[in-house]
Order: structure tokens, then sequence, then C-alpha cells
């Protein structure tokens, strides 16, 4: 792997100082959350603190909002939807003031893509290659979006006077609840979305990793977005998180996040008032590779893909099935992928892979390789923390993990691959069998050149995604799971369907 050359990285020498420049200005930053286009602190007057991952020392204090301040911010989405100008402007306003957001975050794109690798602890090669891109090619495209979307008119027959069709009309006040695993572009293309349908928003990110929605926060009024529209309420997930999840008066939750979360704001909008949900949740990937696929680029696809964020990625494929007679080859390049991955502070020169978010999933990471070490699985590399300050962990392959065990059933979210052999005459139902034990069904990763074997595993996997001889995300293709991967779908004008609502007509005459 080698660093980008793209220029939105900074210079080595240009970035100590820039970074020295962010630090100071996160330390003298007021904890303020955004509501009704007003900076200001949490009624409880509470802070959270936050973290640089990489040396564990804080770097900033966010307010530690609640259910006070949700309802205040639920109140100004409210008066902003149903009294203020955004869902009433003409579409292509919307569009112009999306597309500014989109100027506005790019002009600053080394300022987002060093706070995002400072807080959330990612290379910036990632961020650079990846969540910005990504984020920007969202958002413009939701911003095309916005003058499209369109009920429908049935046909009618030549005697029909009357007539009958429906509008989509955009669903009112949406809530998105955010993870910390890529803060920015989780935050941003939700964003995106319920902007470009009409809708005003309150935003809960992650405790863990805030910092970029509240800079984008910031660069809305400059956009031409009116205050009220975007209100961004950070705390913790059980104070302010259930509180939006409750709310009678929020209309949709777009939430990313753990499964276990996802059900209980699936439960909670049941609860409450039947708020619309979509849940991008959990994922437990299988990559499969036959013995016709290339070697070489699936082996440093697979192992780049677990290092990329450390393994915090919700589509990484982290079970990896191989066909017998490339099994010994593939692991060996595997192998030699790993040793080439540079370690170190996301924001630091050359590096590859940055830390874990926390010690607390650092050691969650731990205790399931160690519970699967003792039913009889083997570590072939890695398998531990690295020692010294920051949640470092090694890259870490894993050999005859069974099915049932915890590491090849949960989702470790760490740079660890599980490696399993298949028969090199087994069929393809049996092939699509392993890759679908799971409770999880986000992304499946094909690696083969036959096009039988490829169209008939595509038919066969339980996955919302299936992506063939490599690639990552595109910002406009419907991305979600099935099973307990989740619920809906994100992106293009499947995405943005969520945030509206159908309203049919019958018109007399
Ligand atoms: P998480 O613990 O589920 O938290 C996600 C968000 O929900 C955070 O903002 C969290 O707040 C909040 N939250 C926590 N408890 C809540 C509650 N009871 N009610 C409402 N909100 C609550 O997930 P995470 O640990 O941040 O992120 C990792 C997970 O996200 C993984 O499972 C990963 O697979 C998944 N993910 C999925 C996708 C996808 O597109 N499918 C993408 C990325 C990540 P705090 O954390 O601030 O307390
Ligand atoms: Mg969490």
């Amino acid at each position: 792997m080698t660093e980008s050359a793209n220029p939105s990285v900074y210079a080595a020498s240009d970035r100590a100082a820039a970074l020295q420049q962010l630090r100071q200005s996160l330390a003298q930053r007021p904890p303020r959350l955004l509501i009704d286009g007003v900076w200001r602190p949490a009624l409880s007057a509470q802070t959270l603190e936050v973290d640089d991952p990489a040396t564990g020392e804080p770097i900033a204090r966010i307010a530690a909002g609640d259910s006070g301040d949700i309802d205040l911010a639920v109140a100004a989405a409210r008066r902003a939807f149903r009294e203020g100008p955004w869902p009433r402007l003409p579409a292509s306003r919307r569009a112009a003031a999306l597309f500014a957001l989109a100027d506005a975050i790019e002009r600053r794109q080394q300022e987002f893509a060093l706070l995002e690798s400072l807080d959330a602890g990612h290379s910036l090669m990632s961020i650079v290659n990846g969540d910005l891109p990504l984020g920007l090619r969202s958002l413009r495209d939701y911003a095309g979006w916005a003058t499209k979307i369109a009920g429908e008119v049935p046909m009618r027959s030549a005697d029909q006077r009357g007539m009958d069709y429906f509008l989509r009309e955009p669903i009112g006040v949406a809530a998105i609840v955010t993870p910390w695993n890529a803060p920015f572009l989780m935050v941003l293309q939700k964003l995106a979305a319920a902007l470009a349908a009409g809708c005003t928003v309150v935003i809960k990110p992650a405790e863990l990793a805030p910092l970029s929605a509240l800079y984008i926060g910031e660069l809305c009024d400059e956009a031409g977005i009116p205050a009220g529209v975007v209100n961004i309420v950070t705390g913790t997930g059980v104070a302010a998180g259930q509180a939006l999840a409750e709310h009678p008066d929020v209309n949709l939750i777009s939430f990313t996040g753990s499964t276990q979360v996802g059900q209980s704001i699936m439960a909670a909008a049941a609860r409450s008032n039947l708020k619309r949900v979509v849940l991008e949740l959990g994922g437990k990937s299988p990559a499969m590779v036959f013995a016709d696929a290339d070697l070489d680029k699936a082996a440093t696809a697979i192992v780049g893909e677990i290092a990329f964020k450390s393994g915090q990625y919700c589509a990484a494929g982290s079970r990896v099935y191989v066909q017998a007679s490339v099994h010994a080859p593939l692991l060996e390049k595997m192998h030699a992928a790993m040793q080439r991955i540079r370690i170190g502070a996301g924001y630091a020169d050359g590096t590859d892979m940055g830390p874990m978010i926390s010690d607390a999933q650092r050691r969650r990471a731990q205790d399931l390789i160690d519970h699967s070490l003792a039913a009889g699985a083997r570590v072939l590399r890695g398998g531990h923390a690295r020692s010294g300050p920051g949640y470092f962990f090694e890259p870490t392959l894993i050999a005859d993990a069974r099915a049932d065990m915890r590491v090849a059933q949960e989702e470790i979210f760490a740079p660890v691959l599980c490696v399993t052999p298949f028969a090199d005459d087994a069929g393809l139902s049996e092939v699509a069998a392993l890759a679908n034990d799971s409770r999880y069904g986000l992304s499946a990763k094909l690696w083969a050149r036959d096009i039988g074997t490829v169209h008939g595993l595509i038919g066969l996997l339980e996955t919302g995604q299936v992506i063939v001889n490599g690639g990552g995300g595109e910002a406009t293709l419907p991305f979600g799971g099935v099973k307990q991967s989740g619920y809906g779908r994100e992106n293009g004008h499947v995405g943005l369907s969520a945030f509206t609502e159908i309203k049919s007509v019958r018109l007399g005459y």
C-alpha cells in the first residue's frame, strides 16, 4: 500500500503545523449544540471528553445533550418544516444549497481529513481516497435528485374526466443517528438525502467521533441552509439517541450502528409514534476465493479491506473461504500483505492503518479471539493488541475457526480475518451455504473468473450487496443489508424515497 498522490493530503511538514493548529482550536472550542441556528451549551451544562485514539489523550470536549435538548431540537426542526422556507423552496434552490454545501466542504477537505483522522483514528489515505470523495459524491448526487422527485399519474381512459395521481412529499422531521467508524460519510449521506427531499433534521453523532458532524453543521449557514433545518445534538446514545428514537414528533429515524441498538430503535419507534426506520446495521461478510481468481489481487484487496479503518468497517469481508487447491498460496500472500501494513497514528506520515476507536473495542476483539482459541481455532499471525499508547491492534489471521465459534459468527470490528478452505469439488450451493451461515447479510465478496461461478453465486447469496473481483462502496448504488444487517437502503433515488411519503389523490370534476 502506498500513500496516495491525491493533492488533498498535506505535505508532511505542513501537516504537523496544521495538526498543532487544529489541536489548539479544538482545545479552545466551547462545547456546543446547534439548535435553531444557534450554537449553545447543553441544558444540563454537562460535557463529554473526546479522545485521540492514537494516543488516548483528550482533544476536545462536546456538549452532553439529553432529552431536554432533543425536545428543543425536534421543536426547532418541526417549526422549520411547518413554517420555514426549506420544504417550500423550489427544488432547484434546495439543490443549489446542497451543491454549495459540497463546495464548502471540498474547499476544506484537508481540514476535514485531518479532523476525521484525529477524531476517529483512520489513516489520512483512507479518508482522502474513501470517505471524502464518497461523501461529496453522495451529497452532489442527492443535490441532483432534489429536482427529480416525482409522483405518478397513471394513464387515463379517453372518457375518464377525473384524475388519479400520487405525490411525493417530504416525510417531515428526520432523526439521523450515526456511528463512530465512518462519522463524516455516515452523517453526510443521510443529511444529503433528508435535505434533498425537503426534510428538516436532528443529527445525533457518535459520542466517540462527533467532530466532523459539528464541522458540517458550521458550514450549513454558509451554504444558505436556513436556521432550524439542520440541528445537531451531541451526547450519549442512551441519553440523546434514545430520546430521538422515542420522540413522538420525529417522522423517520435513519440509523447506522450495531444490530443490538438497531433493534432497540425499531422497538422504540413502534412504541412511540410508529416513526419510519431505516437501519444500517452490523455485518460479518464472507469473501469467497476460487482457484481461477487473480490471487495476488484478491489477497491484497481482502487484507486491504480489513486494514481499512482497522477492520471497523461494516461491509468488510472478515470470513474468507478459499478453494482448497489455492488455500496455501492465498494464505501466504495474505500473510505477506499483512506484514506490509504500516501501523501508526492516522495523521502520521505513511500510515496504512490507524488505531481502533477505543480500548473497550480492542478488549472486545481480544476477548472474541481468546474465546475461539480456547475452542480450538489457531492464530497464524497477530491476535493481540500492540503495546504502548493508543488503541492499536495487530492485523490478525485465524485458521480452524469452526462456523459455530464466536470469532466466525460475531462482528469483531477489528483487523481480524478467519480463513477456511472449501473442497475443490464443492458445488456452488455448498459454498453459498458457508457464506450464508450468518445472522448478518450485508455484503459478500467474490473472487472468481468463471462467469458461471459468478452468476450462480450472485443468485444464491443472502446479502444486500455482492462485490465481484474487487471494489468498495459506491455513492450512487443502493446500500443496505438483509437479515439482521438492516432494513431499507441508502443512496440514490432508492435511498431518497425513504425520506418521502406518498399521498394519493383522486381528483373529481
Ligand atoms: P452503536 O453502539 O450501535 O451506536 C451507533 C449510534 O447509536 C451512536 O451514535 C450511539 O451513541 C447511538 N446509540 C447507542 N445506544 C442507543 C440507543 N439506545 N438509542 C439510540 N441511539 C443509541 O454502534 P457503534 O458502536 O457506534 O458503531 C459500530 C456499529 O455500526 C457496527 O455494528 C457496524 O457494523 C455498524 N455500521 C453499519 C454500517 C452500515 O451501513 N450497515 C456502517 C457503519 C457501521 P453513542 O455511541 O454516542 O453512545
Ligand atoms: Mg457505541
